[in-house]
């Protein structure tokens, strides 16, 4: 499988990524997280991917990749719920390792913060995360990086099958150039979880 024909979405003149075009990461990195929730049971309504003029102005420049909207603020009490958590929260930038061979830092730190507040960890910065990290999941981040990247691999097909659908692409085939206007783009749960097993 080669993604730069699956998903070359490049829009000329890019901020964020030149080779590759800010959508191509976007849309792989929410499949990720899209399919790493169905997997582990992390229920969800829906993933949207809005236009970039509606990322700055909802966040103010702190680059929030869209996101899965889950059905309640996520409370992983328990080892076994904090480590599907942050496998869920690394499955984004994973893939986009996978797939682009680089990921965008932005979407790593509001992930893991996501994640955090859902572990009850305290804590903004990236430092202080890691700091209580390993007490809360039993094992290191490294470990948990380890199980996402076989994870990703794994689960490529399911994943690419969810990014073009939320891009609403109906073939691999179709040339790689969208319009950053023409979003927001979304899937139901259950549209996610149809994409995922088509
Ligand atoms: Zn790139
Ligand atoms: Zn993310």
């Amino acid at each position: 499988m080669n993604p730069n024909t699956e998903l070359g979405l490049l829009l000329a003149g890019d901020p964020f990524c030149k080779t590759h075009g800010w959508m191509s990461h976007v849309f792989l990195h929410e499949a990720a997280h899209t399919v790493a929730a169905i997997e582990r049971g992390i229920d969800f309504t829906h993933v949207e991917v809005p236009v970039p003029a509606m990322w700055e102005a909802n966040h103010s420049g702190e680059l929030m990749l869209g996101g899965v909207n889950l059905v309640a603020p996520p409370s992983w009490t328990t080892s076994a719920d904090a480590n599907a958590g942050l496998e869920m929260a690394l499955a984004g930038i994973v893939a986009e390792k996978g797939g682009w061979g680089h990921w965008l830092d932005g979407g790593y730190i509001g992930d893991m913060r996501m994640w955090a507040r859902g572990a009850g960890v305290a804590g903004d910065s990236i430092s202080a995360i890691q700091e209580e990290l390993e007490r809360v999941l039993g094992c290191s981040l490294a470990d948990v990086m380890r199980r996402t990247e076989t994870w990703v691999v794994e689960a490529y097909p399911r994943i690419a099958n969810v990014s073009n659908a939320l891009a609403g692409r109906t073939s691999n085939d179709t040339p790689g150039r969208m319009d950053y206007a023409n979003g927001p783009w979304r899937l139901s749960a259950d549209e996610a979880k149809a994409a995922a097993a088509s």
